[in-house]
């Protein structure tokens, strides 16, 4: 199993719950999208990696907190970074519901990191709500480099050669609609899915359209994971088709707070067999999708 976009430090028991990963066969990606989320990932990563099991990171500046970038920050960013040469950059992206995103900071701190993911030759985490035009925009003005379209397959999609390796945009918790999907293959661009991928019916009938190798699945578990997870589903059974996903926090300001009513309550065992559940959900939704 492999999650391609968890949030570690946000999780309680993030040592024991590492630990687990690694003796077992949960792969994952420790995204930190907050300067203090970095320095708990690097320390974990300092823990707990190994040659045979190497742990991947990727250190961000989310859009939740665009307005709160400085100089400083991107230094520390570039920092963590140039330290752990196998992470990825992100999340980073645009998000309607944050500051910034209306005066074009957001924009800004976007374009920074996709600059440094092309400089550094990484993949890039791409966070996006309500926006995903203005990404792809984004993305060609930082440079980011396209494959020229050799020929179309059955589907009408353009068929790609190069583009298996860094830097590629990945798609987190994707919910664009098809025309996003194809316009961004020819970027390289990966697609990782979440539960929440399937619930907007035109991103569900854009998954399709994505070649199979493209496609990784996600839990995006953060501090709101366990609450949303005991009873499973208890959200996403409601049918509506949701526009929004992803929240961390109304504030915008990650105090490094994970939740300690859960925390106390749940152990590290359970919490691993929840994020496995919810990896299988999505893996089942999406087999579901392209039948
Ligand atoms: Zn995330």
């Amino acid at each position: 199993m492999f999650d391609f976009h968890i949030h570690l430090a946000r999780l309680p028991h993030q040592k024991q719950l590492t630990q687990l990963f690694c003796n077992g066969n949960y792969g994952f990606i420790a995204v930190a999208c907050e300067p203090w989320e970095w320095k708990i990932v690097a320390d974990l990563k300092k823990e707990f990696s190994t040659e045979q099991k190497p742990f991947k990171a990727s250190y961000g500046i989310h859009p939740m907190i665009a307005t709160q970038a400085d100089d400083e920050m991107f230094a520390k960013l570039r920092s963590a970074l140039e330290e752990d040469e196998i992470a990825m950059v992100g999340e980073a992206g645009i998000d309607k519901r944050y500051p910034g995103y209306d005066d074009g900071t957001q924009d800004q701190i976007f374009i920074t990191q996709a600059k440094l993911a092309l400089e550094l030759q990484r993949d890039l985490q791409i966070h996006c709500v309500g926006d995903y035009q203005r990404v792809l925009k984004l993305l060609a003005e930082a440079g980011f480099p396209q494959e020229t379209s050799q020929g179309q397959d059955a589907k009408g999609l353009q068929t790609l050669t190069r583009l298996q390796e860094s830097p590629r945009p990945i798609f987190h918790r994707f919910g664009g609609d098809s025309s996003v999907v194809k316009k961004a293959l020819p970027y390289g661009a990966l697609f990782s899915l979440h539960e929440d991928s399937f619930q907007k019916k035109s991103t569900a009938k854009a998954i399709p359209l994505i070649p199979q190798e493209r496609v990784f699945f996600e839990t995006d578990a953060d501090e709101t994971f366990l609450q949303n997870n005991h009873p499973r589903h208890q959200s996403s059974l409601d049918g509506n088709d949701r526009e929004y996903g992803e929240c961390k926090g109304d504030s915008g300001t990650g105090s490094g707070m994970t939740s300690e009513s859960a925390a106390g309550t749940t152990t590290p065992e359970e919490i691993l067999t929840e994020l496995e559940n919810t990896l299988e959900s999505v893996r089942a939704a999406y087999a579901e999708c392209r039948e």
